[in-house]
């Protein structure tokens, strides 16, 4: 069982709500014009950040 969290690129507008949102925001997102996801091991699921992107842009799979 592997945790993934993938970022469309194509959808994400970098509004940072993923960021600010997550509870590890500064240690699992970076924001630079799309979300990019840095270390996962940090990640508890808790599926927020993926709740509140206003465009669907995160799929969270594990
Ligand atoms: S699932 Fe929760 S802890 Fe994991 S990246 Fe999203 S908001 Fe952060
Ligand atoms: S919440 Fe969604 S649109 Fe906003 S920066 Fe994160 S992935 Fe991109």
């Amino acid at each position: 069982m592997v945790l993934k969290i993938e970022v469309d690129e194509d959808k994400c507008i970098g509004c940072g709500n993923c960021y600010e949102i997550c509870p590890k925001g500064p240690k699992i997102w970076k924001i630079n014009k799309v979300a990019h996801v840095l270390d996962l091991k940090y990640c508890h699921v808790c599926t927020l950040c993926a709740m509140e992107c206003p465009v669907d842009a995160i799929k969270i799979t594990r």
